[in-house]
């Protein structure tokens, strides 16, 4: 069965995309640690990030990287912190969450946006991602 990160890569669940390309997709968790809190997945489904092969991981961060820099250039914070887990979703997805504080890697304290404040978010980090 497809994970629900496949149905959201087909667009049979919505989500706030910050960018793809043909092989990775990225987008704002929808239940972010902080504001900007995005995952980046590989189209191809995989449960486990060390089972992608060296190249696809390589090519997985290096896509990351690029969402990196366009949350630094879109939400002030201390630096981009970057998790992996996969405990819920088993399809692979990194974690690049803004931070200023450890707490903000916790995954307990949640922040609230609205409809309205996600999809800003989602442009605006569009709009800085080369
Ligand atoms: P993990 O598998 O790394 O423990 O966590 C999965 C992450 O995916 C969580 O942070 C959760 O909020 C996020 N998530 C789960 N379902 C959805 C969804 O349908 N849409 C979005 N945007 N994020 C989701």
């Amino acid at each position: 069965m497809a994970s629900i990160f496949t149905k959201i890569i087909n667009g049979e669940i919505p989500s706030y995309k910050i960018a793809e390309d043909t092989k990775f997709y990225a987008f704002l968790d929808i239940n972010p640690n902080a504001k900007g809190h995005t995952l980046v997945i590989p189209k191809k489904e995989e449960n486990k990030i060390f089972d992608l092969s060296k190249e696809e991981y390589i090519e997985l961060m290096n896509f990351s990287y690029r969402i990196a820099k366009a949350l630094e250039k879109t939400i002030p914070c201390e630096r981009i912190g970057m998790s992996v887990i996969g405990l819920e979703v088993p399809h692979v997805h990194v974690h690049l969450i803004p931070i200023n504080k450890m707490a903000d890697m916790q995954f307990v304290n949640k922040e609230k946006l609205t409809n309205e404040e996600f999809l800003n978010l989602a442009e605006n980090i569009a709009g800085n991602f080369e």
